[in-house]
């Protein structure tokens, strides 16, 4: 996608649009059958950006913590608003450092307004463009792009993905779908930190799996993106109030109590 398109993305606003949104989120598709015991923490990058694959990445390894980033490989190797988008070469990098990587569909489409075929057929193209750019670890990891999805597909994706993470805000735990597991957003604003903080700093109380996402790691980062300076005080915030800072896979695998401590 290019910037330009980016930019002119808006999800559907009509009203039945949003109704159908909000009731997608209630058709739960694949529920989480265990209570985390620990805190999970799992820093996420969307599309992703260059600056995600080396900044990012470099603050979660400066306190030993493992992310998810989210591979639309139809943006790979162009550059939109968020900067240069990610190569071969970071995948390589990101899965050496003990990174994952998730899919996130080929060309970004609204999955909300397409038809079943077309997203999972978009799906297959991302994962088989994952593999052919050199990706050997399996993907067992989804983002919705925008955040879309309907209730019809959210069943069709438990056969491919463990997880399928969403952009609606709040925490995770015992019922929640899997295939659509909230998430706080760290963009540009002020007060997309003080939530993520907020977030973080309730999850010391009770245990809970959190997603943070954002996009690119800049000094002057796009409107969906953040400074490096305020995500390494929410990384090490995280990693102050004893919670596993780990990927998706890592959480589930130690929620579900098959491995971790
Ligand atoms: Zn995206």
């Amino acid at each position: 996608m290019t910037a330009q398109t980016m930019e002119a993305y808006q999800p559907d606003r009509s009203l039945p649009a949003k109704v159908t949104r909000r009731l997608t989120r209630w058709s739960v598709a694949s529920p989480l059958k265990a209570s985390p015991q620990r805190t999970q923490i799992c820093f996420t990058f969307d599309d992703f950006p260059k600056s995600a694959a080396d900044t990012g990445a470099e603050i979660l390894d400066e306190v030993g913590a493992k992310g998810c980033f989210y591979a639309c490989t139809g943006m790979a190797s162009t550059t939109n608003l968020s900067g240069d988008l990610f190569d071969a070469d970071d995948l390589k990098a990101l899965t050496a450092g003990g990174h994952e990587i998730g899919a996130h569909t080929q060309t970004h489409l609204d999955c909300a307004r397409s038809d079943t075929a077309t997203v999972l057929a978009d799906i297959d193209t991302n994962l088989a463009q994952l593999a052919a750019m050199g990706l050997e670890t399996p993907v067992t990891q989804f983002a919705w792009p925008y955040g879309e999805t309907r209730a019809r597909l959210k069943p069709k994706l438990a056969s491919r993905f463990d997880v399928a993470r969403g952009v609606l805000a709040g925490p995770n735990g015992k019922g929640s779908d899997l295939m659509q597991l909230s998430a706080y957003e760290l963009d540009e604003s002020e007060d997309s930190v003080a939530r993520a903080t907020a977030a973080i700093e309730r999850s010391a109380r009770l245990p809970t799996w959190l997603f943070i996402f954002t996009h690119d790691v800049r000094e002057r980062p796009s409107p969906w993106g953040t400074r490096p300076d305020r995500l390494r005080r929410l990384v090490r915030l995280a990693r102050n109030t004893g919670a596993e800072l780990v990927t998706p896979s890592m959480a589930l695998s130690t929620i579900r109590g098959k491995g971790g401590a």
